[in-house]
C-alpha cells in the first residue's frame, strides 16, 4: 500500500514515510494510493474477532511495511491501557447505542488514536536509530492523550502549550502530574490561538525543525484516521451480524473522526447507510453538507470546546474523494479557499455529499437540555461533545436502523456543564480521585517565540 497527497505533488510513498511526513510535502494530506477491497467473507470472519485483533486485520490492509507480529505488539500494546476489556464498548440506552470511546488513560477518544501514534512513532525510531522532539499546542484534550501517548519514550522528547488558567482543571492536571522526563508542560500566558501561532512558526522555521527533529501529532497524521477507522468497523459488525445497516452520529470539529467513519463506510458496502454530522455553534460542517456553502465564520466558544472550530483540518481528504480523486481539482479548490475562505458546491455535489451524510448544529441550550433529559430517560450522563452527537442523531433516528452515537468523551472531564444541566456533577472515575494530589510540573512562560525557542532548544533530546 502506497500514499500520495491529495494535491498530487508527492511520489507515492509507505506507510513508515507517510507516519513520518505527517502533512505532504506539497502541503495535502496523506491518503491511501487506492481503497483495499474487502469480500463478505472477510467481513463476516471480522466479525468474530476481538477489538485488538480486528485492529489487526483492518490495519493490515493500509500497512505492508511493518512484520505482522511487530504490527500485532504495538496494536496490543496501544489498548492494554484501556480499562474497558471491549476497548470501546456499544451501550443501549434511550433509544440509541451509545459507542463509549473514553475508557482510555485520559478518558477521551483521541486515547484511541494517539496510544497507537506514539507506539508506532517509537518503534519507526528504535528502527531508524533517531529521535524526535513533538512539539504541539491544546486547548486541553489533544495534550493531554499526546503526551499520554509517548510518556517515558526514550526516543521522544513532548513539549505540550496551553493556555495558562484557561484550560479546566481537570485538564491542566492531567497535562501537568505526567511528570516523566520526556514530557514538558508549558502554560503560555495567551491565548491557545497564541500558543497555535507560536507552534506554527517552530515548525516554519525549516532550520530549526530540521535540527531538533520536531514531531507533529495533529489529527492530520493517517495514522490516527487509521487507528479510528477500526471502532466504526467494530460496532457496525456488532449490530449487523445478522445483515441490515446502521446508522452513525458523530460530533465533529476536525473532521477526522468523521472521516474515520467515512473510510469504514466504503470498507464495508452497504452496512454504513449514514454518517450525521454534528457541530456546535460552530457550524461551517453542517452548512456544507446543508446547503453547499463551506464558508468561514467566527468561533464561538460554546460547552463542547474541543469541537469550536472553523477551519476542519481532515475536510480536504474528503474533498478529494467528492472531486473523484482528482488531485488537481483538490489543489485549485484548497488554493481559492486560502484565499477566499469559502468553497461552493454544486447541486449534483450536493446530492453526493448528502447520499453519505446528514448534518445537524446544536445550539449550547439544546445540548444542556439533551443532556437533563437523556439523564431523566435513561440514567445515563451524556459530556457535551457526545450531547451534541446524540441530540443530532435523535433528530435523524429512523426505527428500522440502528443509530450508533459516538460517545467522545468521559462526563467528569467536563464537569460543569454537566453540573448545569443535571444539577449535581458527574460521578469521578477512579483515575481521577486523587489527580489534584498527586506531584505535577509544569512550566509557565510569556507567549513568546524566543521565549520558547529558547526553552526548546535547552531541553530537546
Ligand atoms: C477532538 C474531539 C472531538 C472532535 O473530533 P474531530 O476529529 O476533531 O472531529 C469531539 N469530542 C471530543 C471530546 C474531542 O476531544
Amino acid at each position: 500500500m502506497k500514499y500520495i497527497s491529495t494535491r498530487g505533488g508527492i511520489a507515492p510513498i509507505s506507510f513508515k514515510k507517510a507516519v513520518m511526513m505527517g502533512l505532504a510535502i506539497d502541503g495535502g494530506l496523506l491518503l491511501p494510493q487506492t481503497m483495499p477491497v474487502v469480500d463478505e467473507k472477510t467481513v463476516a470472519a471480522w466479525g468474530r474477532l476481538s477489538y485488538p485483533e480486528l485492529a489487526h486485520a483492518v490495519l493490515s490492509l493500509f500497512i505492508d511495511d511493518i512484520p505482522a507480529d511487530d504490527l500485532r505488539e504495538l496494536i496490543n500494546r496501544s489498548y492494554a491501557t484501556f480499562s474497558h476489556p471491549e476497548i470501546t464498548p456499544l451501550v443501549q440506552k434511550g433509544g440509541v447505542h451509545i459507542l463509549e470511546l473514553f475508557h482510555g488513560p485520559t478518558l477521551a477518544f483521541k486515547d484511541v488514536a494517539l496510544q497507537f501514534l506514539g507506539n508506532v512513532f517509537d518503534y519507526l525510531l528504535r528502527e531508524s536509530g533517531e529521535k524526535m522532539n513533538i512539539v504541539g499546542a491544546t486547548s486541553g484534550d489533544t495534550g493531554s492523550a499526546a503526551i499520554y501517548g509517548v510518556r517515558g519514550k526514550e526516543r521522544i522528547n513532548i513539549f505540550i502549550l496551553h493556555p495558562h488558567k484557561r484550560v479546566s482543571a481537570v485538564q491542566e492536571l492531567q497535562m501537568t502530574t505526567v511528570i516523566d522526563a520526556n514530557v514538558f508542560n508549558l502554560a503560555i500566558r495567551g491565548t491557545f490561538d497564541d500558543g497555535q501561532a507560536i507552534v506554527k512558526s517552530l515548525f516554519n522555521d525549516i532550520p530549526f525543525k530540521q535540527q531538533y527533529h520536531l514531531g507533529a501529532v495533529n489529527s492530520i497524521n493517517w495514522a490516527r484516521i487509521l487507528a479510528q477507522v477500526v471502532y466504526y468497523i467494530f460496532a457496525a459488525l456488532k449490530l449487523t451480524g445478522q445483515g441490515g445497516k446502521v446508522d452513525f452520529a458523530v460530533p465533529t470539529g476536525n473532521f477526522g473522526d468523521i472521516f474515520a467513519g467515512f473510510i469504514a463506510r466504503k470498507l464495508l458496502p452497504g452496512r454504513i447507510r449514514h454518517l450525521v454530522l454534528a457541530t456546535n455553534e460552530n457550524n461551517l460542517l453542517t452548512r456544507f453538507v446543508l446547503q453547499g456553502d463551506y464558508s468561514l465564520g467566527k468561533v464561538v466558544q460554546t460547552s463542547s470546546p474541543s469541537m469550536d472550530i472553523q477551519v476542519a483540518s481532515n475536510f480536504e481528504r474528503y474533498l478529494y474523494f467528492l472531486y473523484d480523486e482528482d488531485a488537481g481539482r483538490t489543489k485549485e479548490a484548497m488554493t481559492h479557499f486560502a484565499q477566499s475562505g469559502s468553497l461552493h458546491f454544486s447541486e449534483s455535489e450536493q446530492q453526493k455529499i448528502r447520499a453519505a451524510f446528514l448534518s445537524a448544529s446544536v445550539s449550547r441550550q439544546q445540548t444542556l437540555a439533551i443532556i437533563r433529559d437523556f439523564h431523566q430517560v435513561s440514567g445515563y450522563v451524556l459530556d457535551p461533545h457526545t450531547a451534541v452527537g446524540v441530540s443530532a442523531g435523535l433528530d435523524h433516528l429512523d426505527p428500522a436502523v440502528p443509530m450508533v452515537c459516538l460517545a467522545t468523551a468521559h462526563p467528569a472531564k467536563f464537569g460543569a456543564a454537566v453540573q448545569q444541566a443535571i444539577g449535581r456533577p458527574p460521578e469521578m472515575p477512579e483515575s481521577f480521585r486523587d489527580l489534584d494530589k498527586r506531584e505535577s510540573r509544569c512550566r509557565v512562560l510569556d507567549a513568546d517565540l524566543a521565549q520558547i525557542k529558547a526553552f526548546i532548544e535547552e531541553n530537546a533530546i
